[in-house]
């Protein structure tokens, strides 16, 4: 079945009980058991698991081609319960450009608990097959990256973790199920922040590990959740939820619309590079093509003249929305290295686009006005 139909029908039997084609939203902690504490339907206490956060993982399971998945507060929240099921003196290889956040939990949180990294370019093989060590657990990618696009072979890093024992997690937030499914190149878990395309309305928090297999790796995640807390709430589930059934025509209009804001940035002269890997002058644009069906709604460029001039741009723009994160339905700009702050590695001329959902000839014309002198 396409994908576009998966992702309106996953997880979407009307409700048992009163038939309603709309999934219900069940806010109650708490549930009745048998005197001897059994549960009657599977559900006991709200953290450990709810009715609405189960109908989003049975979807989330389904449209990421996954045995299991399991929703989270925030996306952040998913990818530090992965990295606490990791036994002390393990060792992980993140990515030189990573959602700043990640490398802020490798260096303020995974010393306490005695979990070593390197940063290495994933998408540079030969760096990360010498990066790779006995202890090496898990080597964790992100591709598109945030905020470079640097794209790296999913099904390549796969094999070499394999090779190594090592698992393979990937970060799909910026290409979403749609555009991309890691688990069917061979990666064992697939991270999301759904705070995102997922959700698609700048609404709502959340996070989702997709788990290529049922067992250990899943019931030990879960666990992590269950007692550390970062469980999704229902009203939350049901938003992102909602916004998988419209997941693959939006990604549709933001890719096209992506590729035309992309196509004019690279060709203005006060544009010094336009990083977007639907460019054929890319350098991840082959591998890109093999491993995505679309190349995603966001968009990064640097301004030739620096800092101080890329800042104006952002000031200039009337549609384009000066804000931190991506996914909306409407367009964002954001001078990335401002937001991220001191530990930020990104270059100070890059500015990073969300290209929402509005008519690309609008969002162009927003851009050549800010761009122009
Ligand atoms: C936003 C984001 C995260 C973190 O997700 P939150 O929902 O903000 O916790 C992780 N990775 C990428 C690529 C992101 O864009």
């Amino acid at each position: 079945m396409h994908f576009q139909t998966r992702a309106v029908h996953a997880a979407a039997k009307p409700d048992e009980a009163t038939s309603s084609v709309a999934p219900a939203i069940h806010l109650s902690t708490t549930f009745e058991r048998s005197p001897d504490s059994t549960p009657l339907h599977g559900y006991s206490y709200i953290r450990e698991g709810n009715p609405t956060q189960s109908a989003l993982e049975s979807a989330l399971a389904e449209i990421e081609s996954g045995a299991r998945a399991l929703a989270f507060a925030s996306g952040i929240g998913a990818a530090a319960s992965v990295l606490q099921t990791l036994a002390p003196g393990s060792h992980v290889l993140l990515p030189d450009d990573s959602y700043y956040a990640m490398r802020i939990i490798a260096r303020d949180f995974m010393p306490q608990w005695q979990i070593t990294h390197d940063l290495v370019p994933m998408n540079d093989l030969d760096a990360v097959r010498r990066a790779m060590r006995r202890e090496t657990k898990l080597l964790w990618a992100e591709s598109p990256s945030n905020p470079l696009m640097k794209i790296c072979d999913l099904a390549a890093l796969a094999e070499l973790a394999h090779e190594h024992g090592a698992r393979l997690a990937v970060d799909g937030t910026f290409a979403t199920p749609a555009l991309q499914r890691p688990l069917e190149l061979g990666a064992d878990l697939v991270m999301h922040s759904t705070t995102k395309y997922l959700g698609g309305h700048s609404d709502v928090a959340g996070g989702a590990v997709i788990f290529a297999s049922e067992g250990e790796l899943h019931e030990r995640v879960e666990h992590v959740r269950s007692i550390l807390g970062a469980t999704a709430s229902p009203f939350n589930s049901w938003l992102v939820l909602r916004g998988i059934r419209t997941l693959a025509v939006r990604m549709r209009v933001h890719s096209e619309n992506a590729m035309r804001v992309a196509e004019f940035l690279s060709a203005h002269p006060r544009v010094e590079a336009t990083h977007y890997p639907g460019l054929a002058s890319h350098p991840g644009h082959e591998i890109a093509k093999k491993q995505m069906s679309m190349f995603g709604g966001m968009v990064s460029f640097r301004v030739r003249e620096g800092r101080a001039a890329a800042i104006e741009v952002v000031s200039k723009t009337k549609l384009f929305v000066s804000a931190t994160s991506l996914g909306g339905t409407e367009s964002l700009i954001e001078h990335r290295a401002s937001s991220e702050g001191p530990a930020s590695t990104t270059p100070e001329n890059l500015l990073r686009l969300s290209v929402g959902l509005e008519h690309p000839d609008d969002l162009i014309e927003d851009l050549r006005q800010a761009l122009s002198g």
